[in-house]
């Protein structure tokens, strides 16, 4: 059975001290839950890291980051290494967010430079791609979506894709509060694991966790995660609300 993730994209979000109490609050509210297969994963922002990897301690909570710099160290200004992730307790990265790709010009090349840096020095990738509204008015979103996932991923060998995690995102679905259908994300994660087969086999295919991301709330999680070949989601707004949050990964 392949592992159900729900996982919190805080963006630049949430304090010093608001990270400590949402971090607090989620590990309260999650106690209970018998989360078996199931992880969770939230993503503060940089400066907040070590200070929530402390609080998520003996917790189900695990800590990502939401980006990290393709070079081991050097002169890059601002920037923050995957090593350095490494050295203060985080094991997964957020990359490829089509925030990163929007604002900040990731390209399809610098992602995949980033998946090979971060899983040389052992972290888990969770990697964003997904396409335009203008893509899918023109009907182009599995062309799309196909070279993110070939320009991005598909460099690596078979045994890597352990350490990868998808998330389908729909860039028109981001923060805008119109989410992708159960019946459209089920279509194109479909498309997205029948690629795997293709490119690899049907273990990497059947073992990939492919997550949905794009508005999910928890009026709508429960529909979208059910389909199935949708394993959890990749949450913007809805993660800086523990009871929402909670919510979700109840779903
Ligand atoms: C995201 O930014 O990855 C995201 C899915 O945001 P939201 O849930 O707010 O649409």
């Amino acid at each position: 059975m392949r592992t159900q993730i729900v996982a919190g994209n805080w963006k630049m979000n949430n304090d010093k001290d608001a990270t400590k109490s949402l971090v607090k609050d989620i590990k309260k509210n999650i106690k209970s839950l018998d989360l078996v297969n199931t992880r969770v994963i939230i993503a503060p922002t940089f400066v907040n890291l070590p200070l929530a990897v402390k609080k998520a301690k003996k917790s189900k909570i695990e800590v990502a980051a939401q980006n990290m710099h393709q070079a081991e160290s050097g002169a890059y200004t601002g920037e923050v290494s995957a090593k350095m992730l490494q050295s203060v307790g985080v094991k997964t990265v957020i990359l490829g967010h089509s925030e990163r790709r929007t604002y900040f010009n990731e390209t399809d090349q610098i992602l995949a430079e980033k998946v090979t840096a971060a899983l040389k020095n052992e972290l888990e990738v969770i990697f964003c791609f997904g396409e335009l509204l203008n893509d899918r008015k023109s009907n182009t979103h599995f062309e799309v979506v196909e070279n993110q996932l070939k320009n991005g991923l598909f460099h690596l060998p078979a045994e890597e894709f352990s350490n990868i995690i998808l998330a389908y995102e729909p860039v028109w679905a981001i923060g805008t509060g119109e989410t992708a259908t159960p019946e459209q994300a089920q279509e194109m994660h479909a498309f997205i694991r029948s690629l795997l087969v293709k490119q690899y086999n049907n273990k990497v295919a059947d073992n990939m966790s492919i997550l949905y991301g794009g508005s999910v709330k928890p009026a709508n999680a429960k529909e979208i995660f059910s389909k199935p070949d949708v394993d959890g989601g990749l949450i913007g707004g809805a993660s800086l609300q523990a009871d929402d949050f909670t919510a979700i990964i109840k779903s």
